[in-house]
């Protein structure tokens, strides 16, 4: 069974390339059946940021990506933050201890940056040079007993089998030493374990089957892989996921406005789209098809069509995604209440009175074609809810493309034709501009913009139908009563 786990280390706010490493995990794990975890990789207690993990947890449920175990999912596995697993670490740090594959290090700081400092001067990727290797068993013992602060170092392995491996988006590796085979700090002075040891202890003991993670990581994984071997256990398989990258080719920094979720989840786009843009970042459905939902994803995901080339962002695409999902949305019933509920409330900031959800909703719905966010619909059409202004050059411009005699004749049959008109549905009014327009012995296309003005005051904008459906027959007579003065 698939298990795989989504391991942020919380420095911040989740960014958009977490997002996507969270999706592909959480979509692998649907795809098969699995189980997704998330763990809190907090070994690295400086770098902490106060409501980071907090951040994380919310955003991947904004999202929709529910994982199974987490830190406040518990499961067989857990704990699943790293900083309460402190004791779990030491103890395999000193298992590896036993079994001859690490050592103890009590070279102090100084000589660690005499050692950097050196190899840079030549040239060399910086490597420990074994000193401590090479104590006997009294040394140790005697710098035990004075309490000397010291690291466990992993004993790296000729570079052989662990540095070569298939990674399942980049293919076949195959790391040369040295570099990435220094004997990697597995505990640290304090007791806390490193990264590496932490990642692969957990990976191994919460059974992880798929490690999905940024491209980063790759230069790790054949150190990863060596502790694996030296713990006798099997490694997992890894998939590397390509950086993100800026339209022009650079690399996306953390400053840049696509970074932190909450910024999108700020700027108004719905999480559908979100991830289905996150989704398209790397991977390919194959089809034309642009526009998915979680749950077709979760059908058609496959690891075979993620790709290595690095995807860039775009603005464009994201703002194209989120009309196509808000016009979804707005046709289903649930959905359609909640944003109609929230548009209601964006509306209500611009006019007076209490704004009638249901008359939201139907603009949302008349409006979706050119609406990116829902916080535009009073700008996109004002006159939805509140009387428009007949003067404005807009309006003015619509009144004098009607032959001047006709106009006068056009309002009042409008209004004629309304006096025992019920509410209906736009079917019901598409006829409606011609009958004006007989009566008033005039072209349809001028009762079309007679009508629009007295409506709208504006050049263009919903159809005339979707108009007479909107309002109550009685507001758009006296939207006529006014247009006649
Ligand atoms: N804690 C690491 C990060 O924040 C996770 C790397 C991994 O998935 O192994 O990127």
């Amino acid at each position: 069974p698939v298990r795989v786990r989504f391991a942020p280390s919380p420095t911040g706010m989740l960014h958009l390339g977490g997002l996507r490493t969270a999706l592909f995990n959480y979509l692998l794990a649907r795809r098969y059946g699995g189980e997704f975890i998330l763990r809190i990789e907090d070994t690295d207690r400086a770098r902490l940021v106060p409501g980071a993990a907090d951040n994380i947890a919310r955003t991947l449920d904004w999202a929709g990506l529910r994982y199974d175990e987490g830190p406040d999912r518990p499961g067989a596995a857990g704990p699943y933050v790293q900083s309460q697993r402190a004791d779990i670490y030491r103890a395999h740090a000193h298992e590896l201890l036993e079994r001859g594959a690490a050592y103890r290090c009590f070279c102090d700081t100084h000589r660690l940056a005499a050692l950097r400092a050196e190899a840079e001067a030549q040239g060399r990727p910086p490597m420990y040079d074994r000193r401590c290797m090479q104590l006997s068993q009294g040394q140790i013992d005697e710098q035990l007993r004075a309490g000397a602060p010291h690291t466990i170092r992993l004993i790296a392995p000729e570079p052989g089998d662990a540095g070569r491996f298939r990674d399942l988006v980049y293919g076949h590796m195959h790391f040369r030493g040295p570099a990435g085979f220094d004997d990697a700090v597995l505990l640290k002075s304090d007791g806390l374990a490193t990264y590496h040891l932490a990642s692969v202890v957990d990976d191994h003991l919460m059974g992880i089957t798929h490690v999905l993670r940024g491209e980063e990581w790759l230069v790790s994984t054949p150190k990863h892989r060596a502790l694996f071997d030296a713990f006798g256990w099997r490694a997992p398989e890894y998939a590397h996921l390509p950086l993100l990258m800026n339209p022009d080719g650079s690399k996306l920094s953390k400053r840049n406005r696509d970074g932190p979720v909450q910024a999108y989840v700020d700027a108004g786009y719905l999480p559908q789209a979100l991830v289905n843009y996150a989704a398209l970042l790397g991977w390919h459905p194959g089809g034309e098809d642009e526009v998915h939902t979680l749950r077709d994803l979760e059908r058609s995901f496959s690891l075979e069509r993620l790709s290595r080339a690095k995807s860039a962002v775009s603005r464009d695409r994201l703002d194209w995604l989120n009309r196509q999902h808000l016009r979804r949305a707005l046709a289903d019933p649930d959905a359609a209440r909640a944003l109609s509920a929230q548009a209601a409330r964006e509306v209500g900031a611009h006019v007076p009175g209490s704004v009638d959800p249901d008359a939201v909703r139907d603009a949302l719905r008349m409006c979706a074609g050119r609406l990116t966010f829902t916080h535009e619909l009073f700008d996109a059409a004002p006159f939805l809810f509140a009387r428009p202004d007949l003067s404005s050059a807009d309006a003015v411009g619509t009144l004098a493309k009607i032959p001047s005699e006709l106009r006068l004749p056009l309002l009042q049959a409008a209004d004629a034709a309304l006096v025992d008109a019920k509410p209906a549905p736009a079917e019901a009014w598409t006829a409606f501009a011609k009958q004006v327009a007989s009566a008033a012995s005039a072209q349809p296309k001028h009762a079309m913009m007679a009508l629009r003005f007295a409506l709208t005051g504006q050049a263009s904008g919903p159809k005339i139908p979707e108009l007479l459906a909107f309002f109550p027959p009685a507001e758009s007579r006296q939207r006529l009563a006014r247009a006649v003065e």
